[in-house]
C-alpha cells in the first residue's frame, strides 16, 4: 500500500517514501505535564495514534518516540515567562517531582482508554540532561551559538535556511512582533538553548553545565531526544500545528546546524486544533475540556475518539456536546449492528463487495488519512444487503485496526484491558531496544495495579493479583 501524506515542509502531499525500507521512525511532541491533558491534546495523540497505526497498517515496522516535557517549557513558546512546571508546583505547593509524575499517570491513563497505542520509547525531558548538553556544545563549536546574560543563545543568523518549514520571509522575522523583546537577543528570533539566568526565585530543577547551573531551552529536548533514538535523520515528525512558527522551526535550526544534514526529518505532519464555540481551547488558559469530564457526562472515551475520526485531521474540529453525542449514538449503533451478525467464519476468500469496500479503505488511509471516509465506508459495509456476515466482521476487524474503536468489543472490563495490552506492549518493546529500566517501571506500575506479569517463550501473560 503506498502512503501519501501532507508534508508540512513544502505544503503538499507526497508519497511516503521511508529512510529504510519497511521501517518507519517516527517523533511527535509530547505532553508539558503540568496538568491534566484536554480534549484538544488528545485530539492530536489520537491522529499521531492513527498515523501509527495507518503505518502499521501497511506494513511498516514503526518505531514511536514521544517525551514527555517536564522541564524547560516556559508560559510563552518563545523563551518568556515562568516555567510552566515551576509555576504549578508553586500554585500546588507539590514538588516539581510530584507534579511531573502525577500528570504522567494522567496523561496515559487518558490515552490508554482513547486506545491510543502507548509509543515505542517515551523519553522524560529530565533523564536526558546530558544529550541536551551535549547538543549545545556541539552547536557551540560549530559557531551557532553567543552568550548573553549568563545564557547561551541559537543564533538565527548563523543559520540562512531559518524558518523554512512555517514559511516565514524576512519581513516576518525583522518584524518579531509577538516576541517580547529579550535584551540578551541579537535577533529576536533567537532563543535559549541554555538557561543559567531563572527568572524566578529558588528553581529546583537545575543541572551543572559547562555554561553554568541552569537549565535547558524547552526546543533542545525534542531534538536531542528524538536523534539519540531515530538517528540524525528521520522519517516523520508530528505535533500540533501551533507548533509550527516556534517551536518546530526551532528544533529544524538546531538540529540541521548540529549535524549539517539536511533535511532532519523527511515529513512534517500536523493536526488541526480542536476548537470550543469560544475559540481555541489551551490548557494554559484555564477553562478547558479533560476526557473525565466527557465521562463525567456519560460519554465513553471511545465516543471522543469516533468524534474526532469523523473530521480530518487537517480541518479544525469544533468540539460540542451535541456533537459527541451523534458520535457517541453513532458507535453505540455499529456495535449493536455488529452484534447482530452471524459469527461462524466459513473457510472463505472475501467477496468482491467487501473486498471492494476494503480496498476503499486502504485507499483512504493512503491519501492522507483520511478518516471521515473511511467511516463512511465502515457504515456502507455496514447497510450492505449482499455481503455476508461473516465478510463484513472479517472486514471490520481489518479496519479497526486502524479506527481502533473496539467495534467487536465493548464493556468497561475490555477498556482495561486494552490499557493492560497497551503497557505489556510497550514493556516487550522497551527490552527490545534494552531500556530495561523501562520495562521493570512498567512491571512496577502494573503490579500496583493489581496485575501480575509472566513471561514465558510464548510471550507475556498477565493476571489479577
Ligand atoms: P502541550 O502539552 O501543551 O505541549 O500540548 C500537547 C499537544 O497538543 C501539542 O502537540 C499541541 O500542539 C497540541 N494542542 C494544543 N492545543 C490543542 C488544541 N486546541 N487542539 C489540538 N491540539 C492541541
Ligand atoms: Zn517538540
Amino acid at each position: 500500500m503506498d502512503l501519501r501524506f501532507y508534508n508540512s515542509m513544502g505544503r503538499q502531499i507526497q508519497a511516503f517514501v521511508p529512510l529504510r525500507a519497511g521501517k518507519a521512525g517516527m517523533y511527535g511532541c509530547g505532553p508539558t505535564v503540568y496538568n491534566y491533558a484536554h480534549i484538544g491534546n488528545l485530539r492530536t495523540y489520537i491522529f499521531e495514534d492513527v498515523l501509527r497505526r495507518s503505518l502499521e497498517y501497511s506494513g511498516y515496522e514503526v518505531t514511536h518516540v514521544m517525551n514527555i516535557t517536564d522541564v524547560g517549557h516556559l508560559t510563552d513558546d518563545a523563551d518568556e515567562g515562568e516555567d510552566k512546571m515551576e509555576k504549578s508546583a508553586r500554585e500546588t505547593g507539590r514538588s516539581v517531582w510530584d507534579i511531573a509524575a502525577m500528570y504522567s499517570e494522567a496523561f496515559f491513563h487518558d490515552t490508554d482508554r482513547l486506545n491510543i497505542r502507548r509509543p515505542t520509547i517515551i523519553c522524560k525531558a529530565t533523564d536526558h540532561i546530558a544529550e541536551m548538553i551535549a547538543l549545545v556544545s556541539r552547536l557551540e563549536e560549530r559557531g551557532f551559538t553567543y552568550e548573553a546574560g549568563g545564557n547561551i543563545y541559537f543564533s538565527i543568523d548563523k543559520f540562512p535556511a531559518y524558518g523554512k518549514l512555517a514559511l516565514l520571509d524576512n519581513q516576518e522575522l525583522m518584524a518579531g512582533a509577538r516576541i517580547e523583546v529579550d535584551k540578551g537577543k541579537r535577533n529576536p528570533h533567537d532563543f535559549v538553548l541554555w538557561f543559567t539566568k531563572s527568572k524566578f526565585e529558588n528553581q529546583t530543577m537545575i543541572w551543572e553545565s559547562p555554561w553554568g547551573r541552569g537549565y535547558p531551552g524547552w526546543h533542545l529536548e525534542c531534538s536531542a531526544m528524538s536523534m539519540k533514538y531515530l538517528g540524525e535523520q528521520f522519517d516523520i515528525h508530528c505535533g500540533g500545528i501551533d507548533h509550527i512558527p516556534v517551536h518546530h522551526t526551532n528544533e529544524i535550526a538546531q538540529s540541521e546546524a548540529a549535524t549539517g544534514k539536511s533535511p532532519w526529518v523527511g515529513y512534517w505532519m500536523h493536526g488541526e486544533f480542536l476548537l470550543m464555540d469560544r475559540g481555541k481551547m489551551s490548557k494554559s488558559k484555564g477553562g478547558f475540556l479533560t476526557l473525565d469530564r466527557l465521562v463525567e457526562e456519560g460519554f465513553k472515551p471511545l465516543d471522543y475518539r469516533y468524534f474526532c475520526l469523523g473530521g480530518h485531521y487537517r480541518s479544525q474540529l469544533k468540539f460540542s456536546f451535541d456533537g459527541l453525542a451523534s458520535a457517541a449514538s453513532a458507535r453505540a449503533n455499529l456495535i449493536e449492528r455488529l452484534s447482530r451478525l452471524e459469527r461462524g467464519r466459513p473457510a472463505e476468500a472475501l467477496g468482491s463487495a467487501a473486498s471492494d469496500i476494503l480496498r476503499g479503505f486502504g485507499d483512504d488511509i493512503s491519501e492522507d488519512l483520511n478518516m471521515p471516509r473511511a467511516l463512511a465506508g465502515l457504515w456502507n459495509l455496514l447497510k450492505s444487503q449482499d455481503i455476508p456476515d461473516w465478510e463484513k466482521l472479517a472486514v471490520v476487524t481489518q479496519m479497526d485496526r486502524v479506527l481502533g474503536l473496539e467495534l467487536l468489543q465493548s464493556g468497561d472490563e475490555e477498556a482495561l484491558d486494552a490499557g493492560v495490552t497497551a503497557l505489556i506492549e510497550e514493556r516487550l518493546a522497551a527490552r527490545k531496544v534494552k531500556n530495561f529500566a523501562r520495562a521493570d517501571e512498567i512491571r512496577d506500575i502494573l503490579k500496583g495495579q493489581g496485575i501480575l506479569l509472566e513471561d514465558s517463550p510464548d510471550g507475556t501473560r498477565w493476571k489479577r493479583i
